[in-house]
């Protein structure tokens, strides 16, 4: 596990969520992972891997973990996947949570800023489809001095997040050389030797769906941040049911004294067509 995973909880839980995950896909889908020998990465370069949302939740720690924390959760997922699938192809596995309980659906209109992090299924129209834009992942910064590297794992529509820390090899052979006594401007410079490095940098296509309500009786749009696969995935018209993870977004170019307003968006961690 690499320490720039911001996971809440003690890292004995991360271990133990990355343990649930292990136990689940072998218990309930190896055959999954031993049929991704037949592809190909250069046809397809990413396999939707579904999981049934009740087996995630009849695990007492994944339930708690999923619905607490849901993308962090996923991603604890995806990198179990990653390993696990890595023998048998080099076809880019991501989790896709489905048949959500019906209990989370949700209207448009219901949300409200108190439902962030929640998970929740909308059922809606598509009215306006976004263009793809690539968005930075996961940023990799190279100490320029030592070669050092570290990763610092980004947010959609954000400023760039550096690492939280100078160069840690740097850090430690200065503060050994002076003993211990580090100056600002020196804390500064080592800080500084950190560089944002473009090969090994994750980059991960999005795309901003808006929608409505499918029953339409409320006019309130949404806006939903698809992934991966989804991207380019849905027309004008189509109907869908989205489960996912509510977000809060400060309103772009907003004063950021006078306008305290926020938008809710919808971050989808699994798609489904409602036909
Ligand atoms: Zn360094």
């Amino acid at each position: 596990m690499s320490e720039d995973h911001h996971v809440p909880g003690p890292p004995s839980d991360i271990a133990d969520t990355l343990n649930a995950w292990r136990d689940l896909f072998q218990r309930k889908h190896a055959d999954d992972i031993e049929g991704l020998n037949v592809l190909d990465a250069t046809e397809d370069p990413i396999f939707s891997f579904y999981v049934d949302f009740a087996d995630i939740d009849g695990d007492d720690l994944l339930s708690y973990r999923f619905n607490e924390y849901p993308e962090q959760t996923i991603e604890l997922a995806n990198e179990v996947l990653r390993s696990m699938c890595s023998e048998h192809t080099d076809v880019r596995c991501v989790l896709r949570p489905l048949v959500f309980p019906d209990e989370k659906i949700v209207s448009v209109s219901d949300l409200r800023m108190r439902n962030r992090s929640k998970l929740v299924s909308l059922i809606v129209n598509v009215k306006d489809v976004g263009p793809r834009l690539g968005y930075l992942k996961r940023a990799r910064y190279v100490c320029t001095d030592c070669g050092h590297q570290e990763f610092v794992d980004q947010r959609v529509a954000r400023e760039r997040k550096r690492p939280g820390a100078p160069c840690k090899v740097c850090y430690d052979e200065a503060k050994k050389a002076l003993n211990g006594d580090i100056s600002y401007p020196l804390f500064r410079h080592l800080n500084s030797l950190l560089q944002l490095a473009s090969e090994g940098s994750f980059y991960q296509d999005i795309q901003y769906l808006n929608v409505q309500n499918h029953d339409a009786t409320n006019e309130q749009a949404i806006q939903i941040i698809v992934d991966d696969e989804y991207v380019d995935a849905y027309k004008v018209g189509s109907t869908i049911r989205v489960n996912g993870v509510v977000y809060i977004d400060p309103i772009p170019d907003r004063s950021f004294i006078k306008d305290t307003r926020r938008i809710l968006q919808v971050r989808a961690l699994s798609i489904e067509e409602v036909s």
